[in-house]
């Protein structure tokens, strides 16, 4: 009798503890993708190319440095590819070493907008020189590679509201053709708080051309994201911040057809959609 309830004991022990152990076993499991949840691969001309390589070493594309992750499945470089690449072989190097991928074909569409201040379309010469000074300075940040913080690539919203599906339509202003749209737009009334998406550190504020009253985050390793149009901006640079610090207001400040904000993510220095830092939550 003894030696049964001794039996029976331990066992009675492990059917309570089952739910307890599953749930402890799923968390070790899952910990370390939820901790280093990477972007959605996604190789076409602004998306996000994951691909695996033998050991965290520098990697880069196109003379770029490269983000380079860790999970328990491997190594992966995490390639921005820019909306301007040209779908076929390419590939990235590891030291002396070169790794091939393939950039996949992918047709944006087109977008016909009407901006009312027709300056802002065809800007005049004494604009040009400020548009090429602001261009530099948030050209030096999407340029950047500082290695101070290892970037949190799992995302929150920066805004709540309709996200569009904006990214990488091709623009025509006035019946006149411009960049490809490098960002997302969320619509929402003015004023609605903007939100830090990740840790990271102010790289610039400005009040730009086209951009607006702006913010860049930099959370490094080049992954780079920018706020604009804002109404007002709450932080300053080399403020740091966490995944969901109050950085600005929504607004309609530099060219814009009404209030929303407009949402970059630049990944070695090219501009890819937001979208697939996002969970599909
Ligand atoms: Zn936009």
């Amino acid at each position: 009798m003894l030696g049964l309830v001794l039996v029976l004991f331990p066992l009675t022990l492990k059917i309570f503890m089952i739910p307890k152990l599953t749930l402890l076993m799923l968390v070790m499991i899952l910990y370390p993708l939820m901790g280093l949840a990477m972007p959605a691969h996604s190789p076409v001309p602004g998306g996000v190319a994951i691909i695996p390589v033998s050991m965290l070493e520098k990697i880069t594309f196109n003379g770029n440095p490269i983000l380079t992750l860790k999970n328990n499945k491997g190594a992966f470089a995490i390639v921005g590819i820019p909306l301007s690449a040209k779908p076929g072989n390419h590939e990235i190097r590891a030291g002396k070493n070169k790794i091939g991928f393939t950039i996949e074909n992918y047709e944006y569409q087109t977008q016909y907008l009407t901006i009312q201040n027709q300056r802002q379309v065809s800007p005049l010469p004494e604009d040009l020189k400020r548009i090429a000074r602001e261009r530099r300075e948030m050209n030096s940040v999407f340029r950047s590679f500082t290695t101070t913080m290892i970037p949190d690539t799992n995302f929150i919203a920066p805004l709540k509201g309709p996200r569009s599906s904006s990214f990488g339509l091709r623009r025509v202003l006035n019946g006149q053709s411009r960049n490809p749209h490098s960002g997302m737009d969320i619509a929402s009334p003015e004023g609605m708080p903007v939100l830090a998406p990740a840790k990271g550190i102010v790289a610039a504020t400005g009040n730009y051309f086209f951009n607006g009253n702006t913010i860049l985050i930099d959370h490094g390793h080049g992954l780079i994201t920018m706020y604009c149009h804002l109404k007002n901006i709450h932080v300053d640079i080399n403020d740091h911040l966490n995944k969901g610090s109050l950085i600005g207001s929504v607004g309609k400040t530099g060219r814009v057809t009404g209030p929303h904000l407009h949402w970059g993510v630049s990944l070695n220095n090219a501009r890819v959609n937001p979208e697939l830092f996002l969970s599909n939550d």
